[in-house]
């Protein structure tokens, strides 16, 4: 089977964390000759060359001066004349880039090189005949060949030996890939950023208590659940025919139009899985009625439909947006860029013009005990915690309590990687969040800082936790534990 891995050198100059697994995924598959493609400056050479001792057969660096500054849509425009040309069975990409962040990359290409898809891989289960994979959100997906699969952190990239050799970096120009110039770079992107400012989002007060008093907090969390889905700024402008894919992203769209559609998923597909039927069926309809705007919620269907219908339309379309203004004719997007540390206002140049929005998810439990490094010789103890409060729950109809982890606890092997939140596993948004010997780097904020309130037991006061919490215990977890007070 031929393989190309898609990856990226991020801002920082290192392998995208993401693709460095769609690498390892792609080389444990029997048989395959693999092969580098990425679309960069001439500095990704060195990355690709050192890249290629660990098995691939070969490596593609897409470098011209007219690829530079290109957005989801043009990116994905380039990958996929390279790949039409490579001809591959099978295209594998990280979930999303760290820098980038959109998860929009992955999607696109598969429609603009006419590959099947599935994405949030967690386990590729079979590749004879057809393609089988365990993905995080959708349950088990099959498609045919030729396919795109996007990975999430699932493993590990190993390590070159030491008498490896390095591979040849071929290197394509637009003129190579035959592109046309005005769909590449900055010309060819759709969505623009007109500014950007530091981000503040997720700060909070915190309020120092004792161990005592944790159940009150948790308690005061629950209450003012019902208090979150305030409505958000509105705009003094108004915009004319937005569409709302399903209802989740209602409060944005109140805050930008009084003439909202919403569009049921149900009524242009039979199948949940089948993202093309319905892809193709809301391309025709859109084109026929031609709304201004559609917004989509951040659940894992709509990350992995919202970029396919923005690909068929050569439009625009911002990810993850945490607000959205209007001046009555243009749409300006803000979404938190470089892992939450600043906002970036976007304007999108073609119509419609498409976003996807932060909404809150309604399925998790309403309290999340998140353990850190800190928290390493009392998983068991939380484990048993959790449980007994799920029982109680069963039969008083309580709240329903979850485990998830630290990126460190994870690498730790102290709770798998699906219970990993942050920028390189998932975002929750439950009433209660506890951090348990969390540190709070950035990386992890970004996956809990929608929650509703915040409670961070750490034994350092300094730890940076406490700038995104409400609630404070400086102490150890133990014996917090000790004193039977969670
Ligand atoms: C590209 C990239 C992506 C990343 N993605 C993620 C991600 O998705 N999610 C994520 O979480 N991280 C991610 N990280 C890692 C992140 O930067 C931090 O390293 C990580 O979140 C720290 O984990 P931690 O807080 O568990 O551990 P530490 O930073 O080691 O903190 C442990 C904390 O526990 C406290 N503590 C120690 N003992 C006790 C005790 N007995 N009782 C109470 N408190 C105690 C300490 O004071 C400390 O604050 C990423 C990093 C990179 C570079």
């Amino acid at each position: 089977m031929r393989i190309v891995v898609c990856m990226k050198r991020t801002a920082s100059g290192e392998l995208n964390p993401f693709d460095a697994c769609a690498y390892e995924a792609a080389l444990q598959i029997p048989d395959s000759e693999v092969i580098l493609l990425s679309m960069g400056p001439a500095k990704t050479e060195e990355m690709l060359s050192n890249l290629t001792r660990l098995g691939a057969q070969g490596a593609y660096l897409l470098c011209d001066s007219v690829f530079a500054g290109a957005d989801t849509l043009a990116t994905a425009y380039v990958l996929s004349l390279a790949i039409k040309k490579l001809s591959p069975d099978l295209v594998i990409c990280g979930r999303q880039t760290i820098d980038g962040d959109t998860a929009q990359t992955g999607p696109s290409l598969s429609v603009a090189a006419g590959l099947s898809l599935i994405t949030n891989v967690m386990r590729i289960k079979n590749t004879e005949g057809s393609l089988v994979c365990e993905t995080r959100d959708l349950g088990t997906q099959m498609v045919d060949y030729p396919a795109l699969i996007t990975v999430e952190r699932i493993n590990h990239l190993r390590l070159p030996s030491i008498r490896s050799k390095k591979g040849i970096v071929i290197r394509w120009t637009a003129k190579d890939i035959g592109a046309d110039e005005n769909r590449c770079g900055m010309k060819g992107s759709p969505t623009k950023v007109l500014a950007s400012f530091q981000n503040e989002e997720g700060k909070r007060k915190c309020k120092f208590i004792e161990a005592a008093e944790i159940q009150d907090a948790i308690k005061q969390g629950l209450e003012k659940e019902k208090q979150r889905l305030k409505p958000m700024k509105a705009s003094t402008m108004k915009l004319q025919k937005v569409w709302i894919v399903g209802e989740a992203p209602k409060t944005f769209a109140e805050s930008i139009s009084d003439d909202i559609t919403v569009i049921h998923k149900a009524d242009f597909t039979n199948d949940d899985g089948n993202y093309r039927e319905f892809v193709e069926r809301f391309v025709e309809y859109i084109k026929e009625r031609k709304p201004e705007v559609i917004l989509w919620g951040s659940d894992a269907w709509s990350k992995a439909v919202a970029p396919q219908v923005a690909a068929l339309l050569q439009t625009g379309l911002c990810a993850d947006c945490t607000a959205l203004e209007t001046d009555g004719e243009k749409l300006f997007m803000y979404r938190p860029a470089f892992s939450g540390n600043i906002v970036a206002k976007i304007v999108c140049i073609t119509k419609p013009q498409m976003a996807t929005v932060r909404t809150l998810e309604t399925d998790s439990a309403d309290i999340i005990c998140a353990l850190g490094k800190g928290a390493k010789h009392v998983v068991r103890d939380i484990q048993a915690i959790v449980q007994q409060k799920n029982d109680l729950a069963d039969k008083d109809n309580g709240p329903r309590w979850d485990i998830a982890a630290s990126r460190l606890a994870v690498d730790a092997e102290m709770l798998p990687y699906d219970k990993q939140i942050g920028i390189t596993g998932k975002s929750v948004n439950p009433p209660v969040y506890i951090a348990v010997g969390i540190s709070g780097a950035v990386h992890h904020i970004s996956g809990m800082k929608q929650s509703g309130i915040v409670i961070a037991i750490n034994s350092d006061k300094k730890a940076p936790i406490f700038d995104y919490s409400d609630y404070g215990i400086v102490g150890n977890i133990e014996d917090i534990l000790e004193g039977e007070w969670l």
